[in-house]
């Protein structure tokens, strides 16, 4: 394909912080894992955002005609609530609160995670691997890392020996923590902790009497660490090495960290070339928090119903709002921030219908535009610039507006160039949808708009039977006349 051999994609790497090009393992195509979430509460705002930067990689990638395979997971089990492998897990908790079954807290939050995503139009991934569908790879990843030397079993549990791991390698590479620093700076949980040392983490954990959520293992009834999911579905769908692996910045340490110690204790192999992390969201300056009450969610923002935004914003504002800022700084959302976002979302979606109906008029055009179509690839390709990719495109817009008015020309040939650009980044790399358009209300609205019409003339032509047949018919679908004094509107039958 044209674009794979000319346009170089570098990207910024956790693991050694600098921009590399990226060449995939295997030539043309791409695997990527990206940590999914874990179901026991509502998909919070700042996860939407880090979905919708691995959404652009997944979009940007494909447009570019690699075959990628994106894996993400749902975690289903095994997330304590805490990071040193104590407390409950997360979705027994809300089980237990909610009084209904974990898989049923799973189903519930899977179901409002996929309406959400796809309510922002994010693609689906190719895999969504889920932790109990995984128990059997689980056990076996064990397996392996006790072999290799790298775990011990204490009593049921079977955790993952950091300082044992680090003599060989080096525990703390991707968040540049020292594991002696760790160390110095852990105080001591007098004994309480099972563990030889409290930065080795759980691989297998021996179930309490009260945790519903168990398994058979050799070692105990009882269920995986939450590190260990990632590492077993990465590894069976990717391999052991593969091309990109992402997540939100706060899974950086642990998490990430423990997943590569544990790649690499059963491989030698770091599992991922590209450690990609996105950025958090803040919410008027400040981290978003439920417990602060500085807290929105996607579905509040998008009926208005909340006490932060004056009003509805719709997911395709929210998107465009996102893509805004470039995946590793932080953002922030306000009101106005959104408000100012909407204007530019419309003007950019209106540019794109007008470009559908400007006349060729010249020879010349008074724009570069192949020069243009190359900086939205070279935005892209710098570490999936997206605001310097809408900057680009705004440049269009101003164009657009210009030949609009009259005030510039374009050749047919560069302008079949300029609105296939368009549409390919606006739509296919960007995701952005013309909400306008894709209104089912819109059809209906011009459907029946044309109906009332014939109606009415049949009306003033006196053929009483055409008008009667017209409303009867829409009677029968749902669908109520209303002859008012002015015109005649309808009601939908619910
Ligand atoms: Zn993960």
């Amino acid at each position: 394909m044209e674009s794979l051999a000319t346009q170089n994609v570098r990207i910024f790497n956790s693991l050694n912080g600098i921009k590399e090009d990226f060449t995939p393992i295997n030539k043309k195509s791409v695997g990527m894992y990206v940590c999914g979430p874990t179901v026991y509460s509502k998909v919070h705002l700042g996860n939407c955002r880090t979905f919708i930067s691995f959404d652009i990689v997944y979009r940007y990638l494909k447009f570019l005609g690699y075959k990628v395979r994106y894996v993400r997971n749902i975690t289903d089990a095994g997330h304590l609530e805490n990071d040193a492998d104590e407390g409950e897990d997360r979705i027994a908790k809300k089980a237990r609160i909610e009084e209904i079954e974990p898989m049923e807290v799973v189903q519930k939050y899977t179901v409002d995670f996929h309406q959400t995503l796809t309510k922002f139009n994010t693609l689906p991934p190719s895999i969504e691997p889920t932790a109990t569908g995984h128990i059997v790879e689980q056990i076996e990843v064990i397996k392996q890392i006790l072999e290799a030397g790298f775990a011990y079993e204490i009593d049921g549990s079977v955790y993952f020996d950091v300082i044992k791991f680090n003599k060989t390698s080096t525990y703390g590479k991707l968040s540049g923590r020292k594991l002696e620093d760790m160390i110095h700076n852990t105080r001591e949980t007098s004994g309480q902790s099972e563990k030889q040392n409290p930065q080795d983490f759980a691989l297998w954990k021996r179930a309490q009497p009260e945790h519903i959520m168990r398994w058979p293992s050799p070692w105990s009834d009882g269920f995986p660490g939450w590190h260990l999911e990632c590492t077993a579905m990465s590894t069976k769908y990717l391999g052991n090495q593969f091309d990109i692996h992402g997540g939100g910045m706060d899974l950086k340490f642990p998490h990430h960290e423990c997943e590569i110690a544990q790649g690499e204790a059963i491989s030698s192999q770091t599992p991922a070339k590209f450690w990609v992390h996105a950025n958090m969201l803040t919410l008027n300056g400040k981290k978003m928090a439920k417990s602060t009450g500085n807290n929105i969610l996607p579905d509040e923002i998008f009926d208005g119903s909340n006490s932060i935004m004056k009003r509805a914003f719709s997911p395709a504002v929210t998107r465009f709002f996102m893509l805004q800022a470039h995946y590793r700084s932080v953002l922030d959302i306000s009101n106005d921030a959104m408000v100012a976002s909407e204007k530019g979302f419309s003007k950019l979606m209106q540019a794109v219908v007008l470009s559908n109906t400007v006349e060729t008029s010249a020879v010349t055009t008074d724009f570069d535009v192949l020069n243009w179509k190359q900086k939205c690839y070279d935005a892209m390709n710098d570490d999936f610039n997206t605001p310097i990719l809408i900057a680009n495109l705004f440049d269009a817009v101003k164009f657009i507006q210009n030949l609009q008015g009259g005030r510039a020309t374009i050749s047919e040939n560069d302008l079949k160039t300029l609105n296939s650009t368009l549409h390919d980044f606006v739509t296919n790399v960007l995701g952005l949808v013309n909400e306008e358009e894709n209104d089912n209300d819109n059809y209906l609205n011009g459907a029946m708009s044309l109906l009332i019409e014939l109606r009415n003339d049949a009306r003033n032509r006196k053929d009483f039977e055409t008008s009667d047949k017209i409303r009867d018919a829409l009677h029968n679908v749902g669908i109520e006349l209303k002859d008012g004094s002015q015109d005649t509107t309808y009601t939908l039958r619910k």
